[in-house]
């Protein structure tokens, strides 16, 4: 992570940096070469120096993005363009980010990266069970934002890739259909968000084995992964939701404690 971008948050330094950059690489036109656009992003913040220097930095780097201070505004244009990803304010004036987030998720699983404070830790706990996928703390370094939304919106694209698989795994009462995207549970189907989806593939996987926190943060979030563990766990605690009886006793998706979580072809009693 370079120390260089540190401190978005609008410093005179970071001005420099932006335009050491600009002069460097010419600007990307919105189109890529071959007249197709890069993946849209849509940037919903209301600090304007912030969105314009995220919304450079990621057009640097071939996506297209649109942006708005407005939470209300941005699930519209949420609906209307169907974005690869959406990077989102939690402290926005009127409609607030953990709202926002809540409408997306009504009828998008858009990969969702919020901007938080660094003192929020019950929003960033609070917008994860919402169904956020990740979040970034400001200040933030913009190599730091770009590598996130590059690997959720590759693993977004990735996992519609599945497809082609024609693949089920089994487990217990449990049928995960990759070819379908599907999980089904004593016979009903589940609905799981993309992560939750891909974490549930890793650990079937690995069925009565452990999955470390280390290889399955990897597997489903990608080598490049900065954020803390806790995304981990809000995952595995959404999956019991879904999947167990008793999700606050799980006997399918059982704790390792300090190492990990593992799979459970036969529930533990
Ligand atoms: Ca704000």
């Amino acid at each position: 992570m370079s120390r260089a971008f540190e401190g978005v948050s609008g410093s005179e330094d970071d001005d420099r940096m932006m335009t050491g950059d600009s002069r460097r690489r010419p600007p990307l036109s919105a189109d890529a070469p071959n007249g197709r656009k890069g993946p849209l992003v849509v940037v919903i913040e209301d600090e304007p120096a912030l969105s314009e220097s995220v919304a450079y930095a990621l057009e640097m780097e071939g996506f297209t993005v649109k942006t708005t201070s407005d939470g209300l505004d941005g699930t519209a244009i949420v609906r209307r363009h169907r974005p690869a990803l959406v990077l989102l304010d939690l402290m926005l004036p009127g409609l607030s980010g953990l709202d926002v987030c809540r409408q997306i998720r009504r009828d998008s699983d858009v990969p969702i990266i919020m901007l938080t404070a660094r003192d929020s830790e019950a929003d960033k706990v609070a917008g994860l069970e919402l169904g956020a996928d990740d979040y970034v703390t400001k200040p933030f370094s913009m190599r730091e934002l770009v590598a996130r939304v590059r690997s959720q919106v590759r693993r977004s694209s990735r996992s519609g890739q599945y497809a082609d698989t024609n693949e089920v795994l089994r487990g217990a009462n449990i049928t995960l259909d990759l070819d379908a995207h599907e999980v089904i549970v004593d016979g009903g189907v589940v609905d799981l968000r993309p992560k939750e989806f891909e974490l549930l593939e890793a650990l079937m996987r690995r069925s009565n084995r452990l999955s470390t926190r280390e290889n399955l943060i990897d597997e489903v979030w990608g080598s490049s992964y900065f954020g803390d563990t806790k995304t981990l766990d809000v995952h595995i605690k959404r999956l019991r939701h879904k999947l167990e009886a008793d999700p606050s006793n799980p006997v399918q998706i059982v704790t390792i404690r300090g190492l990990g979580y593992k799979f459970l072809d036969e529930p533990s009693s």
